[in-house]
């Protein structure tokens, strides 16, 4: 695919222009940073080059605060999925990988929620994700990914 051409998701106004960084994560060493950056409105896709060969299904039961500390890294190729509230990010052109904890997880969803077009839902969802990171919900979280990289951390 050729990418060097590829317009803006966020304004499909400006070309995106792409670099990499080397950086230094804990649990992965140095790690290859990808990024595509719009030369119009800054928007920024990230993507990192992880190695890894985890197991291709896992899954983590979040009970207590405690729980929220847990750290996630999702590579592009990772689906994530909570089904107790509903929550489900896939892998797609423009997914992101990141690393983030069990509630920076939820802050995203969080901050995707606007996205969805159904006012009544979007409302009880973002209770349930505020219950959740308050530690009030016990709830599952299942990630998949064929590429073996998308993985938890667990401490
Ligand atoms: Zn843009």
């Amino acid at each position: 695919m050729d990418e060097s051409d590829l317009k803006c998701p966020s304004c499909s106004a400006g070309d995106m222009e792409r670099g990499t960084n080397e950086i230094e994560v804990p649990h992965f060493g140095k790690v290859i940073h990808y990024y595509m950056r719009c030369k119009h409105c800054g928007y920024r896709i990230n993507d990192f080059a992880f190695q890894g060969d985890f197991p291709k299904e896992d899954k983590i039961e979040i009970r207590d605060k405690k729980d929220l500390e847990i750290k996630i890294a999702r590579g592009s190729s990772g689906t994530v999925l909570i089904p107790e509230l509903g929550l489900e990010l896939y892998p797609g052109p423009l997914a992101e990988s990141f690393i983030t904890n069990v509630e920076g997880l939820l802050n995203r969803f969080l901050q995707l929620m606007p996205l969805f077009d159904d006012p009544e839902k979007v409302e009880e969802t973002k209770n349930r994700i505020v219950d959740a990171i308050d530690g009030k919900l016990s709830f599952t979280i299942s990630l998949v990914d064929p590429s073996g990289v998308s993985h938890f951390i667990r401490n």
